[in-house]
Formats: C-alpha cells, sequence, structure tokens
C-alpha cells in the first residue's frame, strides 16, 4: 500500500465525496483520482519509469496534488521543492536529485531556463497560472509540456508498476551543517505509515475538512494536511498562500475542523484576530509544530478562539511526526506530546543510552517513519541513523508520564517563520564576497518569526555597508535566508583551534538585547 493507492481506494469507496477545494471551486475524489490515474499514464507514455525522479515546484495547488499523487502512481520519486528558491538552490538539488522530469508553475520557468544546460532534465511540465508568461522565448521551450494537457492526454487504463514498500517516494532535501542540502530518502512506506498513523491518533475522518496553508512542499503539510487527510477521506481546503484573513474566511466559510500551523502563524492568528474570534468554531484540533510554541502564545490563542491547541514534533528525517499531544489525554503546554502510533521517542546521552526520566538528552527515534537515509550521503546517514535510531539532534526531556518537551537545538540551525536557516549555508556566501574576511551567523529571536538571521562579519572595507551586504546575499539566496542585520567586527571570537565560536556572537546579542 502507497499513499496513491490508498486514494483510489478512497475515490472507489465514496466518489462523490470532496477531496480538495480550490479556490472556491471543489473537486471529488472520482475527479481527483482519474486526474492522478491520467498523468500517471501520460508519464508512462513519455517514456518514465519506475525509479525515475520527478522535482515538484509549486505553491500550494491541485497541480501539486496531481503531480504528486500521479507521480507516486506511476511508480516515480517525487522531489519537492521550494518555488522560492533561487536558480542555484534548485540548480543544486535537481542535479544532486537526478531529476528527469520537472513539474513547475509558469512563473518560475525563467529561473529553469538559466540552469537547464547544467542538468539532465528531459521535461518540464509547465502549469499555466494565467500569468502571460511567454513560455516560446525561453531556449527550453522544446522540452516543455503544458501540465494540463499533459494530463488530459493519459488514460484511465494505467495499470501501477508493482512497488515494494523500501522503494522511494519523496526525497526532501533540507540543508545541511556542511552547506550542502541532504536529500532525505523516504519510502513509500515512510510517507504511507506516517499519514495513517497520524491520521488514526488525530482521528482524522471523511469529516473532516482540514486547512491546508503551510507549504505542501514542507514534509509538515505534506503529511499531516495533505496525505493524512486523503488517506481517511477528508477534505484538504487549498490556501495558496498564508493570510490571516485567508485562513479566517475558509475556516468560516468551509466549517474547517483542522488546523495545521507553525507558531508564527498562531501568532498573526492571534494579533489580527479581534472580531474573529467565532471563525474557529468548528475546530476539531488546531495543530501546531515545526519550532517550539511559546506557552503564552498557547494559552493566549486557545483562551481567544475557545479551541483547544496541540503541539507536535517531527523531521524530514521521520516524515515527519514523532511526537504529539493525545486528543484523549490533557495536552500540556510547552509540551511536544507523547510517541504517536508505532514511534518510539528516546532521550539519550553522549553513549546512545537512555537517561533517566526528567533528564536532558539527545532525542532519538525509531519507527516505520524513519527514512532510508540521505541521498548519496552514506557518510551522513551513518552519522544519523545508529543501531536503527534516527539521532534528531534536538535536545529534550521527558516526564513521568512519557510526554517529551524539546529544549534546545543541538545543531545551530535557525528556523525563520518555520523555515530552516542553517548558518553555513549563508556564511559560505558572505565568504564569497571580495571584501568580507570572515562570517558567522546566528539566530536572534524575533517576535514575528520566531528568529531572524544575523550576520557577523569582518571586513577589509570601511566603506562596506550592511545594505550593500544584504543586496549581494539577495542574488544567492532566498528571501527567508537573507541576514536581518549585519553586524561588523574587527574579528570574530574563535577557540584556540581556530573555530568560530558562535555561542559567544549569540551572548553578545542577548546582551544587547
Ligand atoms: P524539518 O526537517 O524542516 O521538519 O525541521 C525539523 C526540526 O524542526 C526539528 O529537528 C526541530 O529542531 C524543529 N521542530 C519541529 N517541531 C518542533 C517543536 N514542536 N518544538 C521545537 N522544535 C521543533
Amino acid at each position: 500500500m502507497n499513499v496513491s493507492e490508498r486514494l483510489k481506494q478512497t475515490a472507489r469507496e465514496m466518489p462523490e465525496k470532496d477531496a480538495y477545494i480550490f479556490q472556491g471551486e471543489r473537486t471529488n475524489y472520482q475527479t481527483f483520482d482519474a486526474s492522478v490515474t491520467k498523468f500517471a499514464s501520460a508519464l508512462k507514455n513519455l517514456g518514465y519509469e519506475k525509479g525515475d525522479h520527478v522535482a515538484l515546484i509549486s505553491g500550494n495547488s491541485p497541480v501539486f496534488m496531481i503531480g504528486l499523487y500521479g507521480a507516486l502512481r506511476a511508480g516515480l520519486t517525487v522531489i519537492p521543492i521550494n518555488p522560492t528558491y533561487t536558480s542555484k538552490e534548485m540548480g543544486y538539488i535537481l542535479k544532486n536529485g537526478d531529476v528527469k522530469g520537472v513539474i513547475a508553475l509558469d512563473m518560475i520557468v525563467s529561473q529553469l531556463d538559466i540552469i537547464d544546460d547544467d542538468l539532465m532534465v528531459e521535461h518540464y511540465f509547465v502549469a499555466d497560472t494565467g500569468t502571460g508568461v511567454n513560455l516560446d522565448s525561453y531556449s527550453i521551450a522544446p522540452k516543455m509540456k503544458p501540465f494540463t494537457e499533459t494530463v488530459a492526454s493519459g488514460s484511465l487504463d494505467f495499470t501501477p508498476p508493482s512497488l515494494d514498500e523500501e522503494d522511494l517516494a519523496v526525497v526532501l532535501y533540507t540543508s545541511g551543517t556542511t552547506g550542502k542540502p541532504k536529500g532525505a530518502m523516504l519510502t513509500h512506506k515512510n510517507i504511507y505509515s506516517n499519514a495513517t498513523d497520524v491520521a488514526e491518533y488525530l482521528e482524522i475522518s471523511e469529516t473532516d475538512r482540514v486547512i491546508a496553508t503551510l507549504p505542501m512542499f514542507h514534509v509538515f503539510c505534506l503529511t499531516v494536511a495533505l496525505n493524512a487527510p486523503i488517506a481517511n477521506g477528508g477534505t484538504v481546503v487549498i490556501i495558496p498562500q498564508f493570510s490571516p484573513e485567508a485562513v479566517f474566511t475558509a475556516a468560516r466559510d468551509y466549517k474547517a475542523t483542522v488546523f495545521a500551523g507553525v507558531p508564527t502563524m498562531y501568532n498573526y492568528l492571534l494579533q489580527t484576530g479581534d472580531g474573529q474570534e467565532d471563525s474557529f468554531g468548528h475546530m476539531r484540533i488546531n495543530v501546531s509544530g515545526g519550532s517550539s510554541l511559546p506557552v503564552s502564545l498557547l494559552e493566549a490563542f486557545e483562551q481567544k478562539f475557545n479551541v483547544r491547541v496541540s503541539e507536535g514534533y517531527g523531521l524530514s528525517e521521520a516524515s515527519p511526526v514523532t511526537a504529539f499531544n493525545p486528543l484523549d489525554r490533557p495536552r500540556k503546554a510547552g509540551s511536544i506530546g507523547t510517541n504517536i502510533i508505532n514511534v518510539e521517542n528516546r532521550v539519550v546521552d553522549e553513549l546512545g543510552e537512555e537517561v533517566p526520566t526528567g533528564e536532558v538528552g539527545e532525542l532519538v527515534v525509531k519507527g516505520p517513519n524513519v527514512m532510508k537515509g540521505y541521498y548519496k550521503m552514506p557518510e551522513e546517514t551513518s552519522v544519523t541513523i545508529k543501531d536503527g535510531w534516527l539521532y534528531t539532534g534536538d535536545m529534550a526531556r521527558k516526564d513521568e508520564e512519557g510526554y517529551f518537551y524539546i529544549v534546545d537545538r543541538k545543531k545551530d540551525m535557525i528556523l525563520v517563520g518555520g523555515y530552516n536557516v542553517y548558518p553555513r549555508e549563508v556564511e559560505e556566501v558572505l565568504y564569497k564576497h571580495p571584501n568580507l574576511t570572515e562570517a558567522a551567523v546566528v539566530g536572534e529571536p524575533h517576535p514575528e518569526a520566531g528568529e531572524a538571521v544575523i550576520a557577523f562579519v569582518v571586513s577589509d572595507d570601511p566603506a562596506l555597508d550592511e545594505a550593500t551586504v544584504i543586496d549581494y546575499c539577495k542574488e544567492e539566496l532566498a528571501k527567508y535566508k537573507l541576514p536581518k542585520r549585519i553586524e561588523f567586527l574587527e574579528e570574530l571570537p574563535k577557540n584556540t583551534t581556530g573555530k568560530i565560536l558562535r555561542k559567544s556572537l549569540r551572548d553578545q546579542l542577548s546582551k544587547n538585547l
């Protein structure tokens, strides 16, 4: 079983039921499933075979859903990519991921056009978003196929290839501390088990309408707000771009029952929620994850909207959910909850031994949701998965009742509005500037985004200013990775071996605050 076959089953059982709602238009399971089969058949007709890789570069839309489930039905491996990435960032993933086909929205074709020469891409399936882009002017025009026409050209008479549970369903690229993004290989078993285990744990059923406003290319949305409801016959209410108005309106209009968001979203909804107190009137569960949800925010949100907010925890490498506040027991503010079905979390010391209850150690995870490894990175894989346990790099503790609490991140990752920013990736861009001799990037608490990226640099040009450095970074980095502020120093603090001490930079920031 895989998520795409499960969709077929649901379509047989409840063909008329709404699978998703997009811009006011409802699409039932039968129609959705038919598009998925046709796209799978069209891919096969174009020479795509089990195991080929396709990238999916799209915002939240039916294109994403049909593209994902269609490619999976054809036995292909899907690599979702953030559409706000620069050409360079996309190019790295397309090349490293051995991508043969790309499903993309028309507005990013110009970015793909620049990097095509360096890639092995055979087709670009381009979705028309009504922007009126003249696609014929691009050099990749001969490789382009309109997405909608491609789907329409497929047949309903299609037999999916037989798949093994260890076959790859999705490869998720996460930025690595080495600066090179790593592709977490998630098998059909990984993706299917987490979707169905989350659906069971959260009791998601055909009576649920789930708001999908988190980006679908991120595993949090992919599993919680997409695969889980589709597995159990729920309806996905697609919101292309997050805004509090869009969420409140959708929640009211469609009597939404499940909301999934990162803490930043909860904060925005709270800040702008006057007069909207009844909008969440039908919400059964409000899921928070991606970074820690401040207790004061959780409590204020619950009080204002008269709802319950349940925090959970996950990571790309675990497809992603490992822990969640249970529905049948009290939710504990500040806790990520207990083990979900089939998954075991443990807090261990440096030797991998479980620490006593209440003590802090690294959180490790075991279960059917744990990735196969990093694509083409066996060494990275062997330091991340040891004896079947996935080392999360997050420090945590457990209480007597089996509830876990995330204490801090072991790694230096910065979380900006739920997105990962790894300091090293930003630093490498800064180091490339001809007048910057040293650079270190750390996170600073930020009231809206959770954290902001702050760069400490040493320059040999006294005239170099903050705006110039930030402009320079804009050419290489997606907006959310850009430094918010540049601090110019005489030199960076280092330890005796010459390693830059990010901790003392962080301390300096907190002293200033
Ligand atoms: P990603 O791979 O993008 O899903 O990011 C995973 C990371 O997000 C984890 O390793 C944690 O550091 C962080 N994270 C996810 N959920 C939580 C949470 N509820 N509390 C604190 N950190 C979290």
